[in-house]
Formats: structure tokens, sequence, C-alpha cells
């Protein structure tokens, strides 16, 4: 397969509510889908991933997207791949930014399951050696902003309780109340429940952690900083609540620090945080040889990235329900013609060939309006 043609363009979506997560609200959010073209005439979607600003990880959306103009595509193009993994490992080689390497690698693995007349679901399964019995839902969970006192959050976890999510991810910062989260546990003693910190504690915070120990959340997302392998250890060397890692886990040799230091329990997946299918499909399975434990992560995807993620979330590794919110969740309109839906807790998997979704109307003009870009 070769890639001959590429075309980019930046939607600005607009969030139906602010989201806010660490120091930082978004009200829009600016993202980048791709589309390539191969030698038949097949298109392949992906979309880059990063946030406008380094508030989760270091890499940003500007930077991707110049990435894969500059760099990444005028390499790619003009040579043969037999299959996606060869093209990641081409990509890998290149060192670009993980977020805009796994933009065009996702989109690689939607235009080679559609010469293949199958579902991205489908190639991702015979990957593994299992062709049949592919799961059609999956368990997903929703994960809700900031909020500044419980009886705000306490509302917005009901909200969605109501839509028929089952598991619910708190984010918090250092500006949380202790006393806050015990109100919330009272008022939903048995619902799964998580907390994410992104980056924003430190071992000074200890006792903090040490007080909600008791308080039954499923895991502690993230506690400290991003590089840091050793205090994720000592606050789970006193703790019983597992500690599962995002932010800092992006190639194989951080999922073997986590293994190694004793650093946590889970690890939290995202495709384009690793820098593609290739690349998660791989770390995944090297944590779960280790003992390790993990689950799909997002990204305030859009219905592209969406599509991705619950294919990637039926492999059979995963054992949390995934940060897979529905279509309604977080944009005023998404840009995929089908909507994803929840149905008491789980979401259908697109079917069709490649990842299942074209884009909506209004998304195709706007892309009609992008030249292609001839890689010769
Ligand atoms: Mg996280």
């Amino acid at each position: 397969m070769k890639i001959v043609e590429y075309k980019m363009h930046q939607l600005i979506m607009r969030l139906k509510q602010p989201y806010r997560f660490a120091s930082y609200e978004y009200r829009t959010r600016p993202i980048n889908i791709l589309m390539i073209k191969d030698e038949l005439g097949n298109i392949g979607l992906g979309e880059v991933e990063a946030f406008e600003f380094p508030n989760y990880v270091d890499e940003i959306q500007s930077q991707c997207v110049r990435s894969i103009n500059t760099r990444i595509m005028p390499l790619l193009g003009g040579k043969n791949y037999e299959t996606p993994f060869e093209f990641s490992r081409f990509i890998n080689s290149m060192n670009s930014p993980k977020m805009a390497s796994a933009a065009v690698e996702m989109a690689v693995w939607d235009l080679f399951s559609k010469r293949n007349n199958v579902s991205f679901q489908q190639l991702l399964f015979s990957t593994i050696g299992q062709m049949n019995n592919l799961p059609a839902k999956v368990e997903v969970g929703v994960a809700i902003g900031i909020h500044n006192n419980s009886i705000q959050m306490i509302d917005e976890i009901q909200k969605q309780i109501d839509k028929g999510y089952n598991r619910i991810k708190l984010k918090i910062n250092r500006g949380t109340k202790i006393s806050d989260l015990v109100e919330i546990r009272r008022h939903f003693p048995k619902v799964l429940m998580m907390i994410d910190c992104n980056s924003q504690f430190g071992l000074r915070d200890k006792s903090f952690f040490q007080s909600i120990d008791n308080l039954d959340f499923a895991m502690i997302e993230q506690p400290f900083g991003k590089k840091d392998f050793k205090d994720h250890a000592k606050l789970q060397s006193i703790i019983r609540t597992p500690i599962c890692l995002d932010e800092n886990i992006l190639t194989s040799d951080d999922v073997m620090k986590v293994f190694n230091k004793h650093s946590g329990q889970y690890i939290n997946m995202k495709i384009a945080r690793v820098g593609g299918v290739s690349n998660a499909l791989a770390m995944t399975n090297l944590a779960i040889q280790n003992g390790l434990k993990v689950w799909c992560g997002g990204m305030l995807e859009t219905g592209v990235g969406r599509a991705f993620n619950l294919a990637f979330a039926s492999l059979p590794f995963f054992q949390f329900p995934g940060d897979i919110s529905a279509s309604d969740r977080y944009y005023i309109n998404d840009i995929t013609e089908q909507s994803f839906m929840i149905n008491n807790g789980e979401m259908s998997i697109p079917q069709g060939d490649g990842i299942g979704v074209n884009l909506s109307h209004m998304a195709q003009i706007a892309f009609d309006n992008e030249e292609w870009i001839n890689l010769g």
C-alpha cells in the first residue's frame, strides 16, 4: 500500500460546557482531522488529539500539525508498506511528536482495513489471532471535569448516571476538599468511581491520599508528576487504593518502569499518547504479561477518535471500562454522521469497513474546500 495524497482540516469543536482539568478550562477544542488516500483511491481518517496547550502532556495541536505537514507525510509518500505495523515502525523511527505519529498511523489502520474490506475491529483482532465472535459492545465510563463544590459534583454525577453511565471518573486538583469527596461517596456508595489528578499533586500531599484511601475509589489516576515513578511507588506502598498511571506512560520502557518500581497497578492506555495503534497494542501486551491491569483512556475525541477507541477497547486485554463517552457528551456538533449512544453502561462498536464512520455533511463540506496534497 502506498499513500499518494493527504489533506488535513482544522475544526474548532465547541464544548457544550467548559471542561476543567489540571490548571486550565477549555471552552473550545481545535482538532485537526487527517485524510490519507492510497493508490486505489481508498481514504483513511485520523485525528490529531493533542490539546491546544501543554497542560496534559507537553505536545500541543499546532506542533503536531506542523510535524505531520513538514516531516511525516513527505517522508511517507511514495513508499510501499505491506502492513500497518511496517508503517508504524517507519513512523516511530522519525522521532516525531507521538500524537502527530498517532494521527497518521490511525489513518493508516482505517485505510488498510478499508482496502481489505474488513472493519478496523476485525483487522485488530486478526493481529491477535482471534477472528470470530468479536464483541459488539464495550463497557464505557464518563470523565467529569473539575467542579467547585460537592453539590455541583453530585448534581453532575447524578446527571451522568441518569444518562446510563455505570462508571464515573472525577477530575480533581489541589483545591478539591477531602470533605467533598467523602460527601460524594456518601451519596453514591455503590457507584464504580475513580479520581484523576492529572499530575497536580506531590508526595507532600500524601496525607490527602491516605485520608481518602477508605472511600473505595477503584483507582487514583496520575496523582504525581509526568516523569515520576519513584514517588508514585512510595504512595502506592502506603495506600490500598490502586494507582493508575497515564501521563508518564509514553513508551514500553515506561510500562516496565511501573512494573519494576511498583509505581502502580493500572495503566490508562491511550492510542494518541503512545504514538498509535501498533504501539498501544504492543505496550498493552507488555503490561498484561507483567501483571499490570490496563484500560482504554480518552482525549475528548471527536466521533473519529471515538470509533478507534471503541474497537480498541473491545480487545480482550482490558480490565476496566474505558473513558469513551457518547456523542452528546462534550461537543455541540460532533463531526461524524454516526452518533454514539450509551445504553446501560455500554456502547456499540461501529460496523462497516474501516472504523465504520463517515464525516457529517457539514464536516465533509469543510473538507471539500481543502486541496489534496500530492506526495508523488
Ligand atoms: Mg488521566
